[in-house]
């Protein structure tokens, strides 16, 4: 599929037009940022590996009714997508207290929560991604009351669905987060305006804990340096079931050029 004009560039992806009006082509980068910026690498085979658990994880939504922008993946690090305007919150689910709840507030690290907990920050990289309160959303226009509510619902939903599907694999869901966005269609000589999951859903934008160890399979590998990210995330994907055991995506390791003496001959 021919990619037209780049439209936006974020940290981890590319946005650009797709040959059809409507819709975009999403391309997964390797670059890794934390900290708002602060931290900065390139890990081969990252987007690759995102590319397919997104796609695994938003098709399986789509499969349940829960609508995502996602129409196919196209290659390795590329997605066809509706393209929607992104409403400018993320909205973080969390079931076990960890990362930014536990600093905020004093709550012990890996304290599970009564019941799931929905946070609202207000997108925004010079700020730091701000938590805001629901009357923020109104008083600033973020979000009307109508699709506030039904954004709520869709995040509690998509969070058993997604609890029930890594429960299966022995995965814990700690937390995530969600993008939503808007996207309008004329139909009948009106517009009419669909809120979709936007974004994606993949061990860059989940914490996932092997349920019997703790250990961490997601993107603080990378935060805290814990360890081999590719591994952790191919560890998702091959308990998902969507990468063969012989699949080699891995960093690829340069060792120092030595010389080569090479005998002449007599
Ligand atoms: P925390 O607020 O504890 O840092 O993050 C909560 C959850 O939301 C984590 O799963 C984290 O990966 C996700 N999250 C929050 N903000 C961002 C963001 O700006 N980018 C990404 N990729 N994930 C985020």
């Amino acid at each position: 599929m021919k990619k037209g004009k780049k439209l936006y560039e974020g940290k981890a992806k590319i946005l650009y037009a797709a040959p059809e009006k409507g819709m975009a082509i999403q391309h997964f980068k390797d670059d890794a940022t934390a900290f708002n910026n602060l931290k900065k690498s390139t890990i081969e085979g990252k987007g690759i590996l995102n590319n397919r658990i997104s796609e695994h994880i938003l098709s399986s939504l789509n499969q349940i009714g829960i609508e995502t922008h996602l129409i196919k993946r196209i290659n390795m690090r590329e997605q066809l997508i509706k393209l929607v305007e992104i409403i400018p919150i993320e909205f973080i689910v969390r079931n076990i207290a960890t990362g930014s709840l536990s600093k905020r507030l004093g709550i012990e690290e890996g304290t599970v929560l009564e019941k799931p907990l929905l946070e609202f920050c207000y997108k925004s990289d010079s700020l730091g991604d701000p938590l805001i309160a629901r009357e923020h959303i109104y008083t600033f226009n973020y979000c009307d009351e109508k699709t506030l509510d039904f954004i709520t619902k869709q995040c509690f939903r998509v969070n058993d669905f997604l609890q029930g599907m890594f429960k299966a694999i022995e995965i814990k869901l700690v937390d995530f987060k969600l993008e939503f966005g808007r996207e309008r269609k004329e139909e009948s000589g009106s517009t009419v305006a669909k809120t979709l999951i936007a974004d994606e859903i993949s061990p860059d934008t989940c914490r996932l804990w092997d349920a019997t160890t703790d250990k961490k399979l997601d993107k603080d590998l990378f935060r805290k340096d814990l360890g081999n990210l590719i591994e952790g995330y191919q560890e998702v994907a091959r308990r998902l079931g969507i990468l063969h055991e012989q699949s080699n995506i891995s960093p690829i390791k340069f060792t120092k050029p030595t010389a080569v003496k090479i005998k002449k001959n007599k």
